[in-house]
């Protein structure tokens, strides 16, 4: 396209179609910008259109896994605590018929490449559908999981059967009915799959790399009645989202787990552990993620719980060692219903990657140091290339054209605020690197990040700015402001994808905004009150 064709050029392209980029599309359209959104997709809904895997389900509870805008809740009724994906994608249909979306979306379109054009102050973006588009500004919106990660194993070409990561499952599904499946991966979507495939497969098979932290999900199937005393609720809770760590409508108890005797410690735990959901993650005493020895009460009443179901003492062991792999916490410890249930059933193996690693694929399973595991469907639940995969994994150029996102972020990822990157002006990122994304329930960081990014903008086009773009220094400052605040607390203890150690060759380094929430508007407003200090307008 040339720069006078004005047929595809928008005040703001947004890409990706998750509640990030919804949230943007349906501010910044309000507000009166010409804006468009590219998703490679074919519907709305981000993570919940691409995992529909079976027993793909929330972990945050619903009634802040969703928008806080009236208009999309009043007449909306979630029929679980822990809605499943169908449902998740029947809200977002819901929020496209109240608000009008589509209509300003182009689906089934990846954005490959982008460039910034200087003469005219904007980005020149192709798709893989050969389109082309500008803007004066970009919100990329990819989320932290858009790079779904397969390991390279061995002869995986051999593999006679059928396999699929869970994030690029098939859309007209899988039958597990009756066949032998094989899980890579312990993570959130592994234990889902598991719990949903001893059902009706005729065996399971888990290959675990480390035990996971599983909480118990507390799952209620919800009446219309109990929507409407939720609702009640919901505008406090909502407004409370913005005043806790993690986005939630809870917070951490500000007192030392070392503050109690084990015995009202255990109350404590108790109370929370019966609660379900993330209240023993993001409810509990905040120096579980500072102090190892608070963490190691939380560690030892999660183990003893998880031990009391497992009858056999050698898969106890396994999935719930008596010393800690790492400390509690410390990896997203997902939510599970009757995992640990399915160990003490005939159809289900546990195998441990670590005593006995993968050698080789073969055409009917694989082959461990210790023997060959059959199955017909493999599952690889292996994550993703996470926080910054999204953007990586675009081809876009530095606007001196010297450099890629990618290429830059080698070493290390630099930004001001989690929102920007020095080199790439005029291109913003929600929900991104270094902003506190995955430390934050989706729908909260959504909104709240999400509105500091419309306010930049308005402000742009009020001032009359065409340009933005991250101070080097003031984001060397964040960086290290980040890696500061992480060498306070245990994250660097594990290998998580946290800290970017799950995937081979990527840079081990804390990868979100370690200081909650509350703080993170803080340190935007305190920019913003400096006329966005940090970022260099003109
Ligand atoms: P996403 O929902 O990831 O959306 C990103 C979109 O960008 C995708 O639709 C993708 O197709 C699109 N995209 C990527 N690259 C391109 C490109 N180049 N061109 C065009 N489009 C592109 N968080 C919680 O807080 N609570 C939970 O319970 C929870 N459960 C989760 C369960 C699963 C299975 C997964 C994978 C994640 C979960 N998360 C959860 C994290 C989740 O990412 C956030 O809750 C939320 O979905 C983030 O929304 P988003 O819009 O930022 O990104």
């Amino acid at each position: 396209m040339s720069s006078t064709d004005t047929s595809n050029h928008y005040d703001i392209v947004i890409i990706g179609a998750g509640f990030s980029g919804v949230y943007q599309l349906y501010r910044l359209r309000d507000l009166g910008f010409r804006v468009h959104l590219v998703e490679a997709g074919a519907g709305l809904g981000g993570i919940w259109h691409w995992n529909c895997y079976p027993g793909a389900r929330v972990d945050t509870h619903c009634d802040i896994y969703q928008f806080s805008h009236e208009d999309l809740w009043r007449d909306w009724t979630w029929s679980e605590r822990f809605p499943g994906w169908a449902e998740m994608r029947r809200y977002f249909d819901y929020v496209d018929e109240k608000l009008g979306l589509s209509r300003d979306v182009s689906f089934n379109t990846r954005v490959e490449h982008a460039e910034f054009d200087e003469a005219n102050q904007r980005w020149q973006l192709s798709t893989n559908q050969g389109t082309a588009l500008s803007a004066n500004f970009v919100v990329v919106c990819t989320g932290f999981g858009s790079k779904p990660y397969i390991p390279e194993l061995k002869g995986m070409e051999n593999f006679a059967g059928e396999a699929h990561h869970t994030a690029l499952w098939p859309q007209t599904g899988v039958n597990l009915a009756g066949r032998r499946v094989g899980i890579i991966g312990t993570g959130a979507s592994g234990i889902q799959v598991a719990q949903e495939a001893c059902k009706v497969s005729s065996h399971v098979t888990v290959f675990q790399r480390t035990p996971n932290m599983f909480l118990p999900m507390g799952q209620q199937q919800l009446t219309a009645e109990d929507n409407a005393s939720k609702k009640a609720t919901w505008p406090a809770n909502f407004q409370r989202r913005g005043e806790t760590f993690g986005g939630f409508d809870f917070d951490f108890i500000m007192k030392s787990a070392l503050e109690y005797s084990p015995e009202e410690r255990d109350a404590i735990y108790e109370r929370l552990w019966t609660a379900g959901g993330f209240n023993f993650w993001l409810g509990t005493f905040f120096d579980i993620f500072t102090n190892e020895e608070a963490n190691r009460t939380a560690y030892d009443f999660w183990r003893n719980k998880v031990r009391a179901r497992i009858k056999d003492p050698k898969l106890a062991d396994m999935l719930a060692p008596m010393e800690p792999p790492h400390p509690y916490a410390v990896k997203r410890p997902s939510l599970e219903q009757w995992y640990f249930d399915l160990f003490n059933r005939d159809n289900t193996t546990l195998v441990s990657l670590k005593e006995t690693p993968i050698e080789e694929v073969l055409p009917t399973g694989l082959r461990t140091s210790a023997g060959v595991h059959e199955f017909d469907l493999l599952v690889f639940a292996t994550g993703f290339d996470a926080v910054t995969g999204g953007l990586t994994s675009m081809d876009i150029l530095s606007a001196d054209r010297s450099t890629t996102i990618k290429d830059k972020w080698r070493k290390g990822v630099r930004t001001q605020l989690g929102v920007a990157t020095s080199g790439f002006p005029n291109l913003l990122f929600s929900y991104g690197p270094q902003s506190p994304s995955g430390f934050c329930n989706g729908p909260s960081s959504a909104e709240y990040q999400g509105e500091c990014i419309v306010e930049l903008l308005v402000h742009l086009r009020a001032q009359g700015h065409r340009r933005i773009e991250a101070e080097p220094v003031a984001e060397q400052h964040w960086r290290d402001h980040i890696m500061e605040l992480a060498q306070h607390t245990l994250f660097p203890l594990a290998d998580s994808w946290y800290m970017g150690a799950n995937i081979p060759g990527k840079q081990r380094e804390m990868l979100m905004y370690p200081g909650g929430l509350p703080q993170y508007l803080k340190e935007f407003k305190a920019s913003k009150d400096q006329g966005y200090a940090g970022f260099r307008l003109s």
